[in-house]
């Protein structure tokens, strides 16, 4: 998918979810949340849903939660407009109660359109309600901090999940605060990892260079190519030989992120 089809994409589910009445929840919502972020990003932040003040400017986690996100991603080096932040459920629950299992199952496929959309590297979860859609069964307490492949199914096609605790459940309780900063600091590692692993596999199914030449031969030309000695045929496989993949850098903590242009951002407008 291009840059302008991704953007086009994700435009077109907020659109959808801005008017969308699935569940009950758009009966008390103000704004809708659909999420915001860069279009080319790698990494999806997933939280549960929005709260008072999401519900009031549309956007998600602008509050106290919000700021507190913005500093755990400062601590890494990351901008939160480096990456994609969206919700499990795009509409507040009323007196931020837990969203009802047929609220998050009616509003699922606009996460995973968004996923497809993004087809994310990374999907980072904030909270038990996002990781239990990315890791059932897991708890928490155990699988914060800890990465896992995701199902496809759920949108993101060649992925890994990372789990935090929710930013609201760390301003709560100092200990989670403190392992909220540890644990993200094990989030470009994860990513490098996955990236790397991806490029492996883009690698894999990447067509054979010797069998596609070997194909765009024709019957005539194959036939005089037999005639030709064999040093002929060992430049010839020097010729079309792959470069070498430089390895990352295994100390490379600060994972370079995509460029922001500011008319980029989605969400913000
Ligand atoms: S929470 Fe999701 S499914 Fe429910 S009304 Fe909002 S956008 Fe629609």
């Amino acid at each position: 998918m291009t840059h302008a089809e991704r953007r086009a994409a994700l435009e077109a589910i907020a659109a959808e979810v801005r008017v969308c009445t699935r569940c009950r929840l758009h009966q008390s919502r103000t704004n809708a949340v659909p999420g915001e972020g860069h279009p080319d990003t790698e990494v999806v932040f997933v939280g549960e849903g929005p709260g008072f003040n999401e519900d009031r400017l549309g956007r998600p986690f602008v509050g106290r939660a919000g700021d507190l996100l913005v500093k755990l991603l400062a601590s890494i080096d990351w901008r939160r407009d480096e990456v994609f932040i969206t919700n499990v459920v795009k509409c507040r629950p009323p007196d931020n109660r837990d969203p009802q299992p047929d609220e998050i199952a009616a509003c699922q496929p606009y996460l995973r359109r968004q996923l497809e959309a993004l087809d994310p590297a990374l999907v980072v979860t904030l909270g038990r309600h996002s990781m239990g859609r990315f890791m059932p069964g897991a708890r928490i307490s155990d699988a914060h901090g800890t990465v896992r492949r995701v199902d496809p199914a759920t949108g993101a096609r060649d992925a890994s999940v990372y789990a935090l605790y929710h930013p609201a459940a760390a301003l709560r309780t100092p200990a989670i605060e403190r392992a909220s900063y540890e644990d993200i600091a094990g989030i470009p590692p994860a990513l490098e990892a996955w990236r790397a692993r991806r490029a492996r596999a883009g690698e894999a199914q990447a067509p054979d260079p010797v069998a596609a030449m070997a194909a765009a031969v024709t019957p005539d030309e194959r036939a005089a190519d037999l005639r030709q000695p064999a040093a002929t045929a060992v430049a010839l496989a020097t010729t079309i030989e792959t470069p070498p993949v430089a390895a990352p850098a295994p100390d490379a903590l600060r994972v370079p992120m995509p460029a922001v242009d500011p008319d980029d951002q989605l969400g913000l407008f």
